[in-house]
This record gives C-alpha cells, structure tokens and sequence, in this order.
C-alpha cells in the first residue's frame, strides 16, 4: 500500500510587507508562521479558525497560487517550491480548490458542459467526443442529472452550483482537493448534503481533502484530522476524537463552546471568547491567545509556548499538561 502522503508541509511561512503611508516603514505581516502537515489518501485535514487566523493563505499555498516565504511543500512527494515551472504546472492538476462562492466562479454565459470541459480542454489532448463523455459522466457522479449539462448556472440552486463546482475541480483527476469554506454560503439542510457529497467521493476516488472552515459543526462531520489556527499560528492539532471529546487548548475549547450542536458533550471547560482578533500586524507578545484567554499568566506574556505533544495531539499552550491532568468537567 502506497503510505506517501498526497501532501506534506513542514513549517510553511508566509509573510506580506504591508505599505503604511509614505513616511513609515512597510509593516511585515506574518499570515502563516510555520505550520507542518500531512494528509494521505482518503482522508481529510480540516484548518479551522476565525478569519484572519491564516487559513486561506494556507489554501493558496498549497494550491501552489502563492510560493511560501519559508518551509517546504511536497506533493505526491514532489518538491513544489523548488519546483520549475513545467514542473508546477503539472502539480497544479494534481491539486484543485473549491471556493465558498461557486456562483463566483462560473461563468453566467458558460452552459455546464463547457464549464465542465474547459479544465480538459486547456490541459488534455482529449477529442470533443471524450471530453463530453468525461463531463457527463462527472456530472452523473455529482448527483445532477443529464438534461443540465446544457443549462446556465443561474439556472441552478446554490447546492447544485456547488456540486458543480466540484465536479469541474474533480475533471482533471486530482489527488488533493483543497475546499475553502465550501458549504458555509449554504443552508443548513443543503450543507449537510454537499458535505454527504464529498464523503461520498472522498471513499470512491481516495481523494485527500484539505478542508478549510470557521465551523466546527461541519468539521466534525468530515474531518480526520483538526488544525486549529489562530494569527497564523497552530494552537492545537491532532485526530478529530481526541480534539472534540476533550480540547485541551482554551481556544479551541472556546471554539467548541460557541458551536451549539457540538457543545452537547460538554467534556470541556466552557470558554467564552471575549474580545476581538488582535491585529496580525501586532501579534501580542509571548502567548498570541493571551489578550483574549480566561487563563493567562504572567508567563504566557513573556514566553511563546511551543507546539508539543500532549495527549495524543500537539498543543501550544503553557498549561496544556495540566488541562490534560485535570479531571472531566
Ligand atoms: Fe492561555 Fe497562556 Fe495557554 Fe496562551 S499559553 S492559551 S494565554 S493559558
């Protein structure tokens, strides 16, 4: 069995200098400060967060739309930074994003089909014939039905807009889907079953998910592995059972407490988040967590806690060993 994991990042970085009027200094902004991963073959990496915590840049990262600042990047075991440009190109194919807003990203005067053709088209010396073959088929697989290949994407619901958008990402047989908030522009009802949608494929095709969300409702029904960020930075990371039974980082703690359906267990302290999301031009120091955490010390303003292993998952936190310690709430 092949064991290579689809991607792999070992401390990727990814600053902006930012201008700040014409007689002060551009500011460095640091949206990723050095997150590693793995994700395999038919399993899923949800990157939660609040906006701002650096998710998306990871996304573009990965998707090879922005080169890291630092830190390297291995797809299918390929290094994609060193990577020229043939090279990315072909990486590329191998890795599609799927954004939150598909209405977005298909053309209004596109019919279906040619949506679902064109990633053939530019990339593959398919004829027409198998290229429609392919789009149908693709279709089929989405859950849509034949006599909408020649509609026009007004003419669909919000769901089957995206489920068209991931049948185009799907066209070019990638190993790794990158899914930026893909469901939170949808109902409730609908979300549950674009989610169902992409479990379903994640077991047919072996695909590998990148799954990026604010929502930790919609993470738990899909993720394997959690990576929680905040300001660019991984506050806890680990396997889904052990993040949602007992979070052992305040904020994720908050995270979940704020997230009716999964609050039901209640297996951790209820943290409420207070405060807003410092600016990731002025990351506090020591601690990025301390100016919004119910448990700061005097130590969390003076020293970073590393990320480290704690009961079978990595958290930055001083008191993580403890939180671990203490008994169930
Ligand atoms: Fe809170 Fe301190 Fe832990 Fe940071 S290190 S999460 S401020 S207790």
């Amino acid at each position: 069995m092949n064991t290579q994991p689809v991607v792999e990042a070992d401390g990727l970085v990814q600053t902006y200098r930012i201008k700040r009027g014409l007689l002060r200094e551009p500011a460095q902004l640091r949206a990723v400060g050095g997150v590693s991963f793995a994700v395999q073959r038919g399993r899923t990496l949800a990157v939660v967060g609040e906006s701002g915590c650096g998710k998306s840049t990871l996304a573009r990262m990965v998707t090879l739309i922005e080169q890291p600042t630092a830190g390297t990047l291995r797809l299918a075991g390929v290094d994609a930074v060193g990577a020229d440009a043939a090279e990315r190109r072909k990486l590329r194919r191998a890795v599609q994003l799927v954004f939150q807003n598909p209405y977005g990203s298909l053309n209004p005067r596109k019919k279906i089909g040619a949506a679902l053709e064109a990633p053939l088209e530019i990339n593959t010396r398919l004829a027409r014939a198998e290229r429609e073959e392919r789009g149908r088929a693709m279709l089929a697989k989405v859950g849509l039905r034949p006599e909408h290949y020649t509609r026009y994407p007004h003419m669909f619901s919000g769901g089957q807009r995206q489920r068209i958008a991931i049948a185009r990402a799907l066209m070019l047989e990638p190993a790794l889907l990158v899914a930026d908030e893909p469901v939170s522009a949808l109902d409730v009802s609908v979300q549950a079953q674009v989610l169902n949608l992409l479990v379903d494929l994640q077991h047919e095709l072996g695909l590998a998910y990148l799954f990026i969300s604010h929502d930790l409702g919609v993470v738990r029904h899909i993720a394997h592995e959690v990576m929680v960020m905040y300001l660019g930075l991984v506050m806890e990371q680990g396997p889904k059972e052990r993040i949602f039974a007992r979070p052992l980082h305040p904020y994720t703690q908050a995270l979940l407490a704020s997230t009716p359906a999964v609050d039901a267990d209640r297996r951790a302290p209820r943290v409420v988040l207070q405060g807003e999301l410092p600016s990731p031009l002025d990351p506090p120091a020591g601690c990025v967590f301390v100016t919004r955490c119910p448990y700061a010390a005097p130590r969390c303003r003076a020293e970073r806690p590393e990320l480290r292993e704690v009961d079978a998952r990595h958290v930055s936190c001083h008191f993580a060993e403890q939180f671990a310690a203490a008994p169930s709430p």
